[in-house]
This record gives C-alpha cells, structure tokens and sequence, in this order.
C-alpha cells in the first residue's frame, strides 16, 4: 500500500488552509491537484529553457523542443500509442473531441448519417456532435441509461443495428462514477461499422489507460485531471487514421510549405497544431505523468475504492441520504442528494467547515433530466485524500443534516 501521508507532502495546495480549516479536497473530477514536480518543472522551464519550439536554431529552442517531443513520446508510451506520432496536443479533451467533430465529422459524415453518444456524456461530448449534425444534416441518438446508472446493453445493440457511423463515449461519467464497459462496446460498434471516440477525461485520473486494448479509434484526455496543468490535454488516434484526416485550425507549425498558389500541410503530429503550443503545459503534463508512474497505479486505485467504500457505507447513516448511480463498476466518486436540503446550500455549509465539494448538473444536463434531478452533491477522490479525511467529510455532513433537518 502506498503511503498516503507521505505522498500527500508532494502536493503543496494540501497544506493549505481555508476558513481557518485545513483543506479537504474533494473535486477531483472538476481538477486535481499538482505534485512539486508539475509545479517546478514548468518553472524551471520559464526560467533555463523558455524559448518557442521546432523553430530557431539557437540553444534555448533546442532545449524546449527536446522536452517538448520527449512529453509526446512518454504520453504515446503512458497511453499505449504505436507512436509519438499519434498524439495530438490540444487544450484538453473538450479540444480534442472538437477536432474530431471537425475533422474526421466534416468530412467523412453525410446527411442522413447517425452519430450515437450515451446519456452519460458530459456536455463536451454532445455538442461538438450536436453543431456537427446540424452543419451536416446527421442525426444524434442516445444510448439509454439503467436506473443504476449503467448504460442499457440491450438498447446499444439495437441503435447499432441501424448502422451509427460514429460513437461518441465516456469511459468514466464525470457525474455519477459509472465506468462504462468501453471495450466491449467499441468492439460491437465497429462491427456495426462505426467509430469509436472514448473520452478518456476521467479515467485516465484512476486507471493505467492502454488505447490497444481498448481498441478504439480516438481517445482523448485533460492534462489537469491527471494532476497536470491546464490548458493542455490530448487526443489520440491511429497514424492511418489521422493521416487520411484534413486539418481543422491553420497557420504556422501546421505547414510544410506555403505559397499564394497553395499550402502543402505538415505531416503528422503537427498537422493538427497549428501555432505556438503550450509548450509549459505539455512540459507540466510530462512531470505529471512521470510522476504518477513511479506507483503501482493499481494500489493507487485499491486506496481510491477504499475511500469510495467507506464514504458511502459512513454516509448511508446519514438521514435522507441517497447515493445517486449504483453502476458496480464505478470510479472514487460518490454522487448523492439529502431529502429537503438544497445542494448548493449543502456545498456552502460544508465549504465553510474547509471541505470542497462540487453541486450541480456537473455539465451532464441530459443526465440530470433522465435522472430527474435539478443536479446532485459530488464527492470526487484522488489518491491523495485520506480515510480520515473521508470519516470527517461524512462526520460534518451528518452534523450540517441534523442541524437543518
Ligand atoms: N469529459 C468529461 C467526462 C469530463 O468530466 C470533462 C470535464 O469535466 C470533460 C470531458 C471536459 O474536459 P476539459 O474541460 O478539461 O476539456
């Protein structure tokens, strides 16, 4: 078992204190914290390296696009890619889903086509489609949800039957923890004869992500859900793929050679990059991923699990509580309501008591209608909160229900 306190010390914001209170950190699935590693690594970059990449012939930019496309190899590798070549910098998944719809949608789906997302989705993942399938006259259908919060297998098979050419999925829901058997899935999807984009954004936080067994065509995540930084996240696809793909944004980095007469475009990465990068962001993401690698990420998630586990069996004492999504395959994330108590009120109490908790529709809003709910409290664990942490979280919400109740 890793040691939690011991690794807690790698992340400075953990120390802080709000309200007077020490902090208790539980929205993970909105952003996670940073290690000292992400901190300094794009500090030291600002202060020994800062200098724009692939393009001067001077030291300082040898220095940046060395780390730059060493970042793009070691995400390849943290994913599973064939190649650095496969990956794609964006400003995160939202970007990287939008570039699909872009590229891929606009120039491969037609009138009539059919784009299948689940009722899981967050709303990165419907309205890039939605704008897609207006703009090309496709239409949208969404997979069902069981009332534990699991998507209906029986219902995906039968919309495959009508021959959907993309499927746009979650791997974990932001909003109730639900992994989705996204394997499986991709599997009858393209025997169907569709594509497969898996938002990876929250499961690339909990799970060792590999998009070869996954099999999928396009996978995309957020850098700042992985304790990186923000603004910088990726898409993946498979060289083939992406090479048969047009370019979305243009301008430099994305060229080979420009003339009035025409453009002859970069090859791959950098044909989906076109101007300055972030290059801070992808140099951050890299001390993220380096150090969520030196753990057994397995052990990492038994911890998590553990969290989720007492969270709700504490919680279930609690008076008018309700655990919203009962998926058995779920993320460290616990989704809940309290009879007659308003979440966002039920957020600013516990705010006050230095807890940090996220209210809402959490941008699932199709969710929340199947759900018919205006939106619930979430409680989002990394590896990095605590059972203490957890036995206090449930310990003050009880006292804040008695009290209102
Ligand atoms: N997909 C899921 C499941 C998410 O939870 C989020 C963010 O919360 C996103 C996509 C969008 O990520 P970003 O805002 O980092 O682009």
């Amino acid at each position: 078992m890793p040691d939690i306190d011991r690794l807690r010390a790698d992340f400075p914001i953990l120390g802080e204190q709000v309200q007077g209170l020490p902090l208790i950190y539980f929205d993970n699935a909105a952003t996670t914290q940073k290690p000292r590693v992400v901190i300094e690594a794009q500090s030291e970059y600002y202060r020994h390296s800062n200098a724009n990449v692939h393009r001067a012939s001077h030291c300082l930019s040898s220095r940046a696009t060395e780390a730059f496309e060493r970042a793009r190899e070691n995400v390849a590798r943290f994913i599973g890619a064939a190649s650095p070549r496969e990956i794609i910098w964006t400003r995160g998944a939202t970007e990287a889903i939008n570039l699909v719809a872009h590229s891929y949608g606009r120039s491969q789906l037609h009138a009539g086509d059919l784009i299948l997302v689940s009722t899981l989705e967050h709303h990165a993942n419907i309205v890039p489609w939605q704008l897609l399938a207006q703009q090309m006259g496709a239409r949208i259908e969404a997979i069902p949800l069981l009332d534990d919060g699991s998507l209906d297998q029986a219902a995906y098979l039968l919309l495959l039957q009508q021959g959907p050419r993309l499927v746009a999925l979650t791997h974990a829901s932001n909003a109730l923890g639900t992994l989705n058997p996204v394997a499986q899935m991709t599997r009858a999807a393209q025997a169907a004869g569709a594509r497969v984009l898996i938002d990876g954004a929250q499961s690339t936080p909990h799970l060792t992500i590999d998009v070869q067994a996954l099999g999928c065509d396009f996978f995309v995540f957020s850098g700042h859900k992985v304790f990186g930084p923000t603004g910088i996240g990726a898409l993946w696809a498979r060289e083939s793929l992406l090479d048969a793909m047009p370019p979305w944004q243009a301008g430099g980095e994305m060229i080979e050679h420009v003339s009035f007469k025409g453009t002859r475009f970069a090859g791959l990465p950098f044909k989906f990059e076109a101007g300055t990068p972030n290059i801070a962001g992808v140099i951050g993401l890299d001390a993220a991923i380096g150090y969520l690698q030196q753990f057994d990420r397995s052990a990492l998630e038994a911890h998590e699990m553990q969290l989720l586990t007492r969270a709700l069996e504490l919680c279930s004492a609690i008076p008018g509580f309700s655990s919203v999504g009962t998926a058995p395959r779920r993320v460290s994330l616990m989704s809940f309501c309290i009879d007659g108590m308003h979440q966002q009120d039920l957020a600013l109490l516990l705010d006050q008591q230095g807890i940090a908790v996220r209210a809402g529709h959490h941008c699932a809003m199709p969710l929340m209608q199947r759900l018919g709910l205006p939106g619930t409290l979430r409680a989002s664990f990394a590896f990095y909160n605590t059972l203490a942490e957890v036995e206090h979280f449930a310990a003050v919400l009880k006292q804040i229900v008695l009290e209102h109740q």
